[in-house]
């Protein structure tokens, strides 16, 4: 039996322009939105002015709601018939716990749809002009949590610097900024101290900034920049052609 539907949306990096034309559908069909930390108001905006928005994040000083709350309110008001919309920061499937929500809502009998959203990292690199891959210097891209749950020990980071070394893989390394330190540290073990690094700040929002350095003084320079959260940190050769990028007028920068 069917006892609802929720719709997973992701809201993407920030700018509203980067949303999907899905995406925009399903929120201004939406009659309760539940809303992450990370969605920008103007993304909230698109709804109708009868729907019924929820803050779910740590915004106002409160800390974020617990997830089986959540998922708790979204189960009652998809029985009760509404038109739920979950709107998730980047895209749902890429960390921000979109996939235990799913399975949670799926298992108490929910149907659940998922649309995609840009994901902060890629967004954040397209910004300064440069590529992810790029066949002379990356062959490939991971994407990695810089913050692991309470109790896991969490990324490899010297497996990993290995790989991204032999295989020639960009690092985008998301919630990285606290543990900055530490991950330097050890994909210093298996990546030259010279391997160029950007971090990049509220990527595509008005507010973005980024600092450019080397992984041999990354956590100085996040230190001396004053970057914090939301921030993706990108380690690769492919961060090389950022000045080369900036030095050229046709590159298009975000917001
Ligand atoms: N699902 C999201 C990621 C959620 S995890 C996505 O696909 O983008 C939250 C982390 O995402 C933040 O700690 C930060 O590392 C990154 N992030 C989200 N929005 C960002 C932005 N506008 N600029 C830089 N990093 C961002």
């Amino acid at each position: 039996m069917n006892i609802g539907k929720v719709t997973l949306v992701g809201a993407g990096p920030g700018d509203p322009e980067l949303l999907t034309i899905k995406a925009l559908k399903a929120i201004q069909r939406a009659t309760v939105l539940f809303v992450d930390d990370l969605v920008s108001d103007e993304i909230v905006a698109f709804a109708s002015k009868q729907t019924r928005v929820v803050h779910v994040g740590k915004r106002g000083g409160c800390k974020s709601t617990p997830q089986a709350f959540i998922e708790k309110l979204m189960l009652m008001a998809a029985s009760e018939g509404e038109n739920v919309v979950r709107l998730k920061g980047g895209d749902p499937f890429i960390f921000g716990r979109g996939g235990e929500e799913v399975e949670h809502l799926r298992a108490a009998g929910m149907q659940v749809e998922v649309i995609n959203g840009i994901t902060a990292g890629l967004a954040a690199v397209t910004s300064l002009g440069v590529p992810l891959t790029h066949r002379q210097h990356a062959h490939g891209v991971v994407f990695v949590t810089g913050h692991a749950k309470p109790g896991d020990a969490g990324t490899d980071w010297r497996a990993l610097a290995a790989t991204a070394r032999s295989a020639r893989l960009t690092l985008v390394i998301y919630m990285g900024i606290s543990g900055a330190e530490r991950i330097q540290q050890e994909l210093l073990s298996g990546l030259p101290a010279a391997t160029p690094v950007a971090v990049i700040q509220n990527a595509t929002l008005g507010t973005q900034r980024h600092i450019t350095t080397t992984l041999g003084a990354l956590a100085d320079a996040i230190q001396a920049g004053a970057m914090a959260s939301p921030s993706i940190i990108v380690v690769g050769d492919v961060i090389g052609g950022v000045a080369v990028a900036a030095a050229h007028p046709h590159v298009v920068r975000a917001a």
